[in-house]
């Protein structure tokens, strides 16, 4: 975020941080360091391999056992990762200082292939009463309590037991009830046949990556559960200049932007962390750590949406651009 003048504001650490020093990170390497606090002194490459495998059963589990699920899953036997996302709109400057679109969003994109004009991870600029903008990146809130999942007549959106809510395109019938019923309007329709560039139409179609998209289906942010089973960060907080976007795990209070560890739940609350329309009751799984002068809770929805690109869209074949 910037104010008159351009500058980053609160640029310093956000309170929260806990002295758990990893040093430089690989960011490819970074999500292994998730669950480090919570072991202690367990050595960094026995934790990552405890990580691998925990994430890699997770998500195996959850898409096999709950594709035609219709309620929230409680948490089993066992550790269940419950992943969270937290944005810090102080550091958020909408990649204004790199003079390019939103990177998280462009990282999406290119990532997911997500055709155009999809944005999984929407970024809206918003002037502040105080003066100055406010940058706020939105990818799906990932609700705890969803009521896309609760409409869709077939059960092809689904909730995981780490908390993300999923798609599955085979099953989707097209009708775009769960577009109607999300509040964040963060779901997206192939209204035509999507442009599909050659490593997309060479993918086996998974809910975990949604590609190759296909025609007539809803898509939306997957919060990357593919990524975490490989040990990776998301793309966009991969892709972000900035360490403005944390990725964790609720089980064991943690979270990492790629660079340093923190205690998930400190982050949120020493800086007065809060969710987009709390008062819903769909409890989000994505926090945002409000700028200076900004008015808590208000609707990312009031001003434009920031341009971006679709890095792949000359490869593909088809290419074909819709409205929304
Ligand atoms: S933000 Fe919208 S699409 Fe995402 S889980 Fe919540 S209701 Fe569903
Ligand atoms: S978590 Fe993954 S799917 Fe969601 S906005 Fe980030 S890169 Fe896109
Ligand atoms: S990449 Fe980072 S700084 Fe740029 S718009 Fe996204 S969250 Fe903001």
């Amino acid at each position: 975020m910037t104010d008159k003048s351009g500058e980053a504001k609160r640029s310093q650490t956000p309170k929260g941080e806990v002295p758990i020093s990893i040093g430089s990170v690989d960011r490819r390497g970074a999500i292994k360091l998730l669950g480090l606090g919570a072991l202690g002194a367990v050595p960094l490459v026995a934790s990552a391999r405890v990580m691998d495998g925990l994430v890699r059963d997770i998500v195996k589990g959850s898409v096999a056992e709950n594709q035609a699920a219709d309620t929230v899953p409680t948490r089993e036997a066992g550790r269940i990762r419950q992943w969270t996302m937290v944005i810090d709109l102080a550091k958020c400057d909408g990649c204004q200082s790199q003079g390019t679109p939103p990177q998280c969003t462009t990282a999406c994109i290119e990532g997911h292939f997500a055709p155009q004009p999809m944005e999984w991870i929407e970024v809206y600029e918003a002037e502040l009463n105080g003066g100055g903008s406010q940058f706020i990146p939105t990818p799906c809130q990932q609700c705890e309590n969803p009521p896309c999942v609760k409409v869709c007549p077939v059960g092809a959106t689904f909730p995981t037991p780490e908390g993300t809510v999923l798609i599955d395109q085979d099953r989707c019938i097209g009708c775009r009830i769960c577009m109607a019923a999300c509040p964040y309007d963060r779901r997206f329709f192939n209204w035509g046949t999507p442009p599909i560039p050659p490593e997309a139409a060479l993918s086996d179609y998974n809910p975990d990556h949604q590609a190759p998209a296909s025609s007539g289906t809803v898509m939306k942010c997957d919060f990357c559960p593919e990524m975490a089973r490989d040990g990776t960060l998301p793309y966009c907080i991969q892709a972000c200049p900035n360490d403005a976007v944390w990725y964790g795990d609720l089980e064991e209070d943690i979270a990492t932007n790629g660079r340093t560890v923190v205690k998930a739940t400190k982050l949120v609350s020493d800086n007065n962390g809060y969710r987009l329309k709390e008062h819903l009751g769909t409890m989000p799984r994505v926090f945002y750590l409000p700028g200076h002068g900004e008015d808590i809770g208000r609707d990312p929805h009031d001003e434009g949406r920031m341009p971006t690109e679709w890095p792949w869209i000359e490869r593909a074949e088809g290419a074909v651009t819709w409205t929304r």
